[in-house]
């Protein structure tokens, strides 16, 4: 409960405690946090946050990537609550489909690119990317190659966190846990030019990336692979942004091994990069991709599934049911907010604005205050997404030693200075709401140059 302040009736240490008493938290050493205590976070408004302190904090995150229309949009709570009273849940599996989850598949095929306009519904990335590794192999043998299965996809991806999720990406933290895996999936290189490539420059480097794919294809027979799985830019590996004809080359050695290509869009969809996608931002064309998201700004769960005509005629021709789904496929609520979400969207060119305007704006002001710093090696992204390389020297791009965790230095320098910035490793991430204005922008870089100041201070 919040009193007139804002400030939560309960003090901050009794939430804590109660914290502490009952919750795991997900990615997290929990016996450690719970010694320190969590931080409570009460409301949120625009791009902004606010702890049970009272402090203002400002999200250069959207959350977990996903709050793309920013806080407090009262139109996704209407669409929630009138949905809510209308049709609180009803299920899509047994011959039944409700207005919503209709409406919303219309309107997500309006916004896919070329002919991803089939809707399959799941509630988190994660499950959107089992349900890509169950729909490709069943596309295959439906086609009558049941033993084209193999799913090939990056190091340092990152899927999800079910047991599909988690073998298909290529987090070896998380392979480490809740082994083994599920069978049948490679892995390539990532396409990490800054922090891989050597002496080559980034079109050899891109080319040689590609390359990957193709070797690995032969390495395990080109009729035993199903797919091939990427997201268009790396997000929680560091935000990696591909060399330039990287995607290109890829999509030639899918088409010339007829493998299918998936875009894991859940953080890149919904206008992160400047387009509706970022397959189009990167210039690929995939069969089927994955979104979650931005697909509802976070403020309900829901992901989904777009398969292009390939498949969904392949699913729609074959006699039989297809064997997968969730409770909360579509579900009302979700579906209500997520079309009110992407018709806010396009009621405020939002796309455009990442494009034309504040994404540029963000990349440039970025570039301009943090590219001599001391720590920082290298910085890249697109649109309202960035990726920074923090590094010991930055002509040599020598790494601080592992143990000292550069990156957890600077988060927590972050976090106390009212600014969430998430560290991957040595790598500084950045992904603020869509609808940040430029004096917003200046606050959030300016705070980071603070941080990284402070970081330096630390270190030095
Ligand atoms: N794929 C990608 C590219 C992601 O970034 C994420 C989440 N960060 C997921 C899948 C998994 O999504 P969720 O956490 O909603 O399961």
């Amino acid at each position: 409960m919040l009193d007139d302040n804002n400030k939560a009736s309960a003090t901050t240490a009794d939430i804590q405690a109660l914290d502490a008493e009952h919750h795991l938290h997900p990615f997290t050493n929990t016996g450690a946090l719970n010694k320190k205590g969590a931080r409570v976070i009460t409301k949120g408004e625009g791009v902004y946050l606010w702890d049970s302190e009272g402090n203002k904090i400002i999200d250069g995150m959207a959350g977990l990537w996903c709050v793309n229309m920013g806080y407090g949009r009262k139109e996704l709570v209407e669409a929630a609550n009138t949905q809510m009273n209308q049709l609180a849940y009803y299920n899509t599996f047994f011959q039944t489909t409700h207005t919503p989850v209709a409406e919303l598949a219309r309107e997500i095929a309006s916004v896919t690119p070329g002919d991803l306009n089939h809707i399959f519904f799941a509630n988190s990335g994660s499950e959107a990317i089992d349900t890509i590794i169950r729909l490709v192999r069943q596309y295959w043998a439906i086609k009558g190659k049941p033993y084209r299965n193999i799913l090939i996809s990056r190091e340092n991806a990152y899927h999800g966190s079910t047991v599909g999720g988690t073998s298909l990406g290529g987090m070896s933290g998380m392979h480490k846990q809740g082994a083994p895996l599920v069978p049948n999936i490679e892995r390539i290189r990532q396409p990490y030019w800054y922090g891989e490539a050597g002496d080559m420059s980034e079109e050899e480097f891109g080319i040689a990336c590609a390359k990957a794919l193709e070797e690995k294809i032969l390495e395990v027979g080109p009729d035993n692979v199903a797919a091939f799985v990427g997201e268009p830019i790396q997000g929680a590996g560091g935000v990696i942004v591909p060399p330039a004809n990287y995607w290109a080359e890829i999509q030639k050695i899918c088409q010339k091994y007829d493998i299918l290509l998936a875009a894991d869009e859940v953080i890149c969809g919904f206008g992160r990069t400047g387009s509706w996608f970022g397959s189009e931002t990167l210039g690929i064309t995939p069969d089927i991709i994955s979104m979650a998201k931005g697909l509802s700004s976070g403020y309900l769960p829901i992901a989904a599934v777009a398969v292009g005509d390939r498949i969904s005629n392949a699913l729609i021709e074959h006699d039989d049911d297809f064997n997968h789904g969730y409770t909360y496929s579509g579900h009302p609520v979700s579906a209500a907010v997520a079309i009110a979400n992407i018709r806010l969207m396009k009621e405020e060119n939002i796309v455009d604005y990442v494009a034309n305007d504040i994404g540029p704006y963000f990349q440039q002001k970025l570039r301009d205050t943090l590219g001599e710093h001391p720590l920082v090696g290298h910085i890249e992204g697109v649109g309202l997404v960035a990726g920074i390389a923090l590094v010991k020297d930055k002509a040599t791009k020598e790494l601080f030693p592992d143990d000292l965790d550069i990156g957890m230095i600077c988060r927590d320098h972050c976090f106390n200075n009212g600014l969430i910035m998430r560290a991957v490793g040595s790598r500084m991430v950045l992904s603020p709401p869509l609808v940040i204005s430029r004096d917003e922008v200046d606050e959030l870089i300016e705070k980071a140059r603070l941080c990284f100041d402070l970081t330096l201070k630390s270190v030095s």
